[in-house]
């Protein structure tokens, strides 16, 4: 960010959705924002361009503006968001960063901020919003400063005195007619012209039959038909769909370090696929592209599903395991994500092999909006295509099964030129971690231990926190075999229940061999109880204390 404080500031407008209040003096508009940008310390040169239908601003507010250096552009009110974005986007070709973009609309969300968020990661500019309605964050474009333009307005103090010579670079735009001029009167005269009128007319025209062409065709048709007509000014185009999906190294990527986030569920290990072979496949397809940095493997998953043999292949290579369940799968894979960026400060890349983060804007946002942040380059795997193109901008992207198949045909190339790397992976086997009570195995056989382990200990954890919040009398029910057939397993119930009143109740899809060392006021076999019948070697008792029927209040623990 060094240096953008003293860049220039340039401030798209959109007065329709942020107009100037009732006896508000227009001239304290530059002075209001420029005062709010020194604020947060940002001193550069500010440019202001005022967008909207001209026709209804008042006199006295075009003047105001325009003595104050304040451009003001007539747009038609359907097409002031795309041509400010038009304008925005060719003002980003003509003046690289660092340099400030201020966006003041309420018409941020949708095309604009994902195009926009594209384009940020390629090349970052800091970004300034301010917007008149009870905002509904958009949590895609990384902002670095936000205002309510009623507090942005107040800012300021007086208006300048005199206008203080800036009036002669102030100019008023026409953007349905490309005209331009210097002077409030010739622009009214043009406002109120015939040829103006033919042209605004000619576009609404062409924007209803875009309504109507919308109705009538399906989505294809309708692009095609849309690309046949000249597009009129309403119709927002996204820049960046049209970039390409790989791009060369660029020479600070070429040798930073790489970090894979890998979801096994969506991209599994095939059927009969050697589990050793990841690892080179990936590292294969990088260095095709220019990529040679060190890479990190980190594969997420609930490991107790994942093969003894791809667990052993697997990190005998130097892949690392995070073991996680379906519902914190992603959260967990973000979480790992910040923790590498905090350590491995930009340039460095980071490749998601994920069909729901590629496919899926809300789960990439926090990712999106790392790379707005910082130089981070980032590459895509997945096993199917997405239908839309991902927010995220990468440099390359690849489908699963084509990544896992670089090895085998390059397999004798990879044999020359991979001694090194053999002995690097050899010495670093794999971690493996729980990022469940967040603690790492350095082998396999403690890895298994504590996955055995954990799902009962975070039970009983979760009994503790219930009983301390619920004194009794109170009913507990537990639903596991382990529980229900192991007297060391429920040793620490069986305390609790002894020193207060807690009721208890246990069901199991397998009667246990000897009784439990529970006493239960109920016992259910699981098939029964799903299916509301009771047995009758399902015992019940009768004697359970009143308090404890009569109780409000059941937890069932799973
Ligand atoms: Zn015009
Ligand atoms: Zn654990």
């Amino acid at each position: 960010m060094s240096g953008t404080e003293t860049a220039k500031i340039e401030v798209w407008w959109d007065m329709n959705d942020c107009p100037i209040p009732e006896g508000y003096d227009a001239r304290r508009v530059r002075p209001s924002m420029e005062r709010a940008f020194e604020k947060i310390g940002y001193t550069g040169p500010v440019s202001i361009t005022a967008y909207g239908d001209q026709t209804k601003t008042p006199d006295h507010h075009l003047l105001a503006l325009s003595s104050t250096g304040v451009a003001v552009v007539h747009t038609i009110a359907e097409s002031t968001r795309s041509v400010m974005y038009r304008d925005m986007v060719e003002w980003r070709g003509q003046n690289p960063p660092p340099a400030t973009m201020m966006i003041i609309s309420d018409q941020v969300e949708g095309d604009f901020s994902w195009d926009l968020a594209r384009l940020q990661q390629r090349n970052r500019y800091d970004l300034f919003q301010a917007n008149s309605m009870k905002s509904r964050d958009d949590l895609l474009l990384v902002y670095y400063a936000n205002w309510r333009w009623e507090q942005l307005l107040e800012e300021g103090g007086a208006p300048p005195p005199v206008a203080n010579g800036l009036s002669s670079a102030a100019m008023f735009y026409c953007k349905s007619c490309n005209f331009d001029c210097q002077s409030l009167n010739k622009f009214r005269k043009h406002l109120s012209s015939y040829k103006h009128g033919m042209e605004v007319r000619k576009q609404s025209i062409l924007s209803l039959s875009q309504i109507l062409l919308f109705h009538n065709l399906s989505n294809k048709l309708f692009c095609q038909a849309q690309e046949a007509i000249n597009p009129p000014d309403t119709r927002l185009s996204c820049v960046t769909k049209r970039w390409a999906r790989n791009y060369p190294a660029t020479p600070e990527h070429a040798t930073a370090k790489i970090h894979v986030l890998w979801d096994m569920n969506d991209c599994p290990i095939p059927e009969g696929y050697d589990a050793r072979r990841v690892r080179p496949s990936i590292e294969r397809a990088f260095k095709e592209i220019g990529y040679s940095g060190p890479v990190s493997i980190t594969a997420f998953a609930d490991q107790k599903q994942t093969p003894v043999h791809h667990l052993l292949a697997l990190s005998s290579t130097g892949v690392d395991f995070s073991h996680t369940l379906p519902w914190v799968h992603y959260s967990r894979m973000i979480t790992d994500f910040e923790k590498w960026t905090k350590n491995n400060p930009a340039p460095a890349s980071i490749m998601i092999i994920s069909d729901e983060v590629a496919s899926s804007k809300y789960r990439s946002t926090l990712i999106c909006r790392k790379l707005q942040k910082s130089n981070y380059n980032c590459f895509l795997a997945y096993s199917v295509r997405p239908f839309e193109m991902p927010v995220l901008v990468t440099s390359a992207e690849w489908l699963w099964d084509n990544l896992l198949a670089v090895s085998e045909t390059k397999r004798n190339i990879l044999h020359k030129c991979s001694e090194s790397e053999s002995e690097r992976v050899a010495a670093s086997t794999g971690m493996f971690c729980c990022t469940l009570c967040l603690c790492d195995c350095k082998s396999l056989d403690d890895f298994n231990k504590h996955l055995s382990r954990v799902h009962y200990s975070r039970m009983i954890t979760d009994f503790e926190k219930w009983t301390k919040n619920n004194p009794a009398p109170a009913s507990i029910m537990i639903i596991s075999d382990e529980v229900a057939s192991s007297k060391y397993r429920s040793t620490y119930i069986c305390g609790k229940l002894q020193e207060s009143n807690y009721n208890c109740f246990l069901a199991y899809s397998v009667r246990p061999f000897e009784m439990p060392v529970l006493v239960t006021s109920a016992e259910w076999l699981w098939d029964n109880l799903l299916a509301g019948r009771i047995s009758s070697q399902d015992q019940t008792y009768e004697e359970s204390s009143p308090e404890g029927v009569f109780s409000p209040e059941i937890i069932t623990f799973y």
